[in-house]
């Protein structure tokens, strides 16, 4: 096939409407070396090509009117505020208000991502409202129409390939499913995510959807999916892109609901903390981009499970790579959190050179250490907690028992985390829910003695058709296989 490549272009920046200060903000690499992009670019490439990841070039500042007058908007007409300064003139205002507006629509909670008040000062923000029951939904749906918008102004089109531990993936294909510039292939690793997990991804009957299950673990699919991006000519071949947090669109649908619970209690007056639970270091890096554009934010609980990679690093300003070890909240069975390459870069005074350095002898040896200063500062912006099993499975019943909550047990260790930093002070605690209890019934049933019933338009996810591929462990399989299945729909 005629391989396409990324074009660097400017977006006929001569007859749209300028949009004040933010017009053309541009897309550095992390790492320095990759091409400046502009946002759509930005969106449709992924990884950068110097193996690091798009950032913007200076942060949007979002003024403490502009804060106070978020308050009380529909979710969506927030998001258009947050977003649009991110965005400049790639996409005209009118189509972007739009695509926003359209992204939310479906969500089944009339506010989108409703807060509910567990105990004094201590805040519940659900984000299971999407089609897929998870906190990805919110970036995911919307970086679909974002891509389909770039793609069909300009005749391009792409092949996304990522990999998950089971969320991610359910989140892409819903995101992405019958879009005809986009074909998505998924791999994660067999016979190890949920049933449900499963379901949802084998189970939509799309023609540009391919499920691959893997003979390997999570860390392999990732390593697959990295390998592929990093093989040039494959990657240009098919015009690969990603949709895993590495895509800088996916941190940006994150920030506004940091904004929207902010703004709810009482910001820009009052500060809050917040407690996430995390895995690969985007959500809570959202975090981290909503009070560098001005909300003020008294700290962010990084919650982790048994793998603690973080935690250990706030802990010892070293990060210090181990072995995976399942648990009860799967989607933070992760001990490479590649966003937090994105803080690292603004710690290192953005300086890219040092951060590919550090990066490199994080791969070569497995530790990245931070000088002193730098992990203090980091230790004040970011608190640690960390949560077993057992306590997880004591958080879920407390909760019940207390607030009549059902949690699932990821938005478990957010909610004990939460707990652990409320005598802190009087700002509020919003714990953030990444999942609805029914995505993880097993760990619920333990709990609580009941299987959490799963939404209406779901009911009857265990009757419907499943459709994947079982794929080995091996670049080779994954790249033919799609080479295969992209020759079958005419479009290699
Ligand atoms: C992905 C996920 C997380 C972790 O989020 P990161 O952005 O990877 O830190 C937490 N909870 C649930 C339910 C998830 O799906």
């Amino acid at each position: 096939m005629q391989p396409r490549r990324l074009v660097l272009r400017r977006f006929s920046r001569d007859c749209e409407p300028r949009t004040g200060h933010e017009d053309g903000l541009k897309y550095i690499s992390t790492r320095g070396t990759a091409p400046v992009l502009d946002f759509s670019d930005a969106l449709l490439a992924g990884l950068a090509r110097d193996g690091g990841l798009y950032v913007p070039e200076s942060w949007p500042r979002m003024e403490a009117a502009d804060i106070r007058a978020l308050a009380g908007l529909p979710y969506a007409e927030a998001a258009f505020r947050i977003i649009r300064p991110f965005v400049g003139d790639a996409i005209k205002e009118d189509v972007l208000h739009d695509i926003i507006t359209g992204t939310y629509a479906g969500f089944d909670h009339a506010a989108t991502a409703p807060l509910k008040q567990l105990a004094p000062n201590l805040w519940l923000m659900e984000l299971f409202h999407g089609p897929t029951l998870a906190f990805k939904d919110y970036a995911m749906q919307l970086l679909g129409n974002l891509f389909n918008h770039v793609l069909s102004t300009s005749g391009r089109h792409v092949t996304i390939v990522g990999a998950t531990s089971g969320d991610t993936g359910s989140a892409a294909i819903e995101a992405c499913k019958d879009r005809d510039a986009i074909e998505v292939f998924i791999l994660y690793p067999h016979g190890r995510v949920s049933e449900v997990q499963r379901r949802q991804m084998t189970t939509v009957a799309a023609a540009n959807v391919h499920a691959f299950a893997v003979e390997g673990t999570f860390d392999d699919c990732q390593a697959i999916v990295k390998a592929l991006f990093n093989d040039i000519p494959f990657r240009d071949e098919i015009t690969m892109s990603g949709v895993n947090s590495i895509n800088w669109a996916r941190i940006l649908g994150q920030v506004v609901y940091y904004f929207v619970a902010g703004a709810a209690l009482g910001a820009p007056d009052r500060a809050m903390t917040f407690a996430v639970p995390t895995g690969n270091f985007g959500n809570v890096y959202a975090g981290y981009v909503a009070s560098q554009m001005g909300l003020p934010v008294e700290r962010l609980v990084l919650a982790t499970n048994a793998n603690d990679i973080l935690f250990r690093m706030l802990e010892k300003g070293l990060m210090q790579r181990g072995d995976v070890t399942p648990s009860l909240s799967p989607s933070m069975d992760i001990q490479v959190a590649s966003n937090f390459e994105r803080y690292l870069f603004d710690l290192l005074g953005r300086d890219g050179s040092r951060v590919a350095q550090q990066m490199a002898a994080f791969a070569d040896t497995g530790e990245l250490q931070l000088a002193d200063a730098l992990w203090h500062k980091a230790q004040g912006v970011f608190a640690p907690f960390r949560l077993d099993d057992a306590g997880t499975i004591r958080e879920i019943r407390d909760t019940l028992a207390a607030t009549g909550e059902v949690l699932d047990p990821h938005s478990a260790i957010g909610v004990a985390a939460a707990r652990a930093h409320l005598g802190d002070g009087s700002s509020p605690v919003v714990s953030l829910a990444t999942a609805h209890p029914a995505k993880f019934p097993d760990a619920v049933k333990q709990a609580t003695g009941h299987v959490p019933e799963l939404p209406p338009h779901m009911a009857d996810l265990y009757s419907r058709e499943e459709n994947f591929d079982v794929i080995a462990n091996d670049t080779t399989a994954v790249k033919d296989a799609i080479r295969a299945r992209l020759a079958q729909g005419g479009r290699a």
